[in-house]
């Protein structure tokens, strides 16, 4: 595609729409090995996944720590893709650094005004997700946190936010994304995965998130969603993952 993700914030340079796409959270080498040769192969090269992973429950797996950020660096070193992984602690930053592309805030730290005082002082792409039941003046007051620090290599994230209604994980909220785009200079994302969390309409609100002004989506998939240890529901298995990207992009094959 000819067409350029346009905005003032020196992110990711890329086509539109940019695809960040990968599993929820780094398992294994041999795991990000698969994942990431797959993705390679459709001209994916912005490839998703955490290592430290916020979870509801403490009893459930909290991802792999700093040996998963190991992992992202091997993988990206090995597939000369960028890697979007998410940060947690302050005391994380000198060590994701240079082996993470992009830091990724979640939504549960889009709160964490010291850790975005401190994202504001680097010179480093973050992906900031919009709080859980965040207002949208919140989530761009977070964003002016970072972007007041000097740092403008800020792109936004759409997660969805809380609602009463049960049939999707949480409420997508395209309203957002206009706004974002009609009112701020930020590049905003759909984080397809968390806002639906089941995958039979991701291609339709997909769809509707770009009709909406976003910039690209991001979606979870896995080589083998069933025995994921986290968010098993709303990880594409790779088969599904060319149906989406031909659905969305036209071809199976992203960019070619
Ligand atoms: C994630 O992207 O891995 C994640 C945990 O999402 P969120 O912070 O939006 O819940
Ligand atoms: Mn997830």
């Amino acid at each position: 595609m000819d067409k350029k993700v346009q905005g003032t914030n020196e992110w990711l340079d890329c086509d539109y729409p940019m695809l960040i796409v990968g599993p929820c959270a780094v398992e294994s080498y041999e795991m990000m090995e698969k994942i990431a040769e797959f993705l390679v192969s459709r001209n994916i090269n912005v490839i998703r996944a955490g290592a430290y992973k916020p979870r509801t429950s403490p009893s459930d797996f909290q991802g792999l720590g700093d040996e998963g950020i190991r992992i992202l660096d091997a993988i990206r070193k090995k597939y000369n893709v960028k890697i979007v992984s998410e940060i947690v602690d302050v005391r994380h930053i000198e060590m994701m650094c240079g082996k993470i592309d992009v830091l990724q805030v979640g939504s549960r730290n889009m709160y964490n005004y010291e850790l975005l005082k401190e994202l504001g002082k680097l010179d480093y792409h973050i992906l900031l997700k919009r709080g859980l039941s965040a207002t949208i003046a919140e989530f761009v007051c977070a964003a002016e946190y970072i972007v007041k620090g000097g740092n403008k290599k800020l792109a936004l994230c759409e997660r969805g936010v809380r609602s009463y209604d049960r049939s999707t994980r949480n409420l997508l909220d395209l309203s957002c994304v206009a706004i974002i785009k009609k009112e701020t200079e930020f590049n905003i994302i759909v984080d397809i995965s968390h806002s639906l969390g089941r995958k039979d309409i991701f291609v339709e609100m997909s769809k509707a998130a770009l009709a909406a002004g976003a910039d690209g989506i991001m979606v979870e998939a896995h080589h083998n969603p069933k025995a994921a240890r986290s968010d098993s529901k709303q990880q594409m298995s790779l088969e599904e993952l060319d149906r989406y990207l031909e659905a969305i992009v036209g071809r199976g094959n992203y960019r070619s």
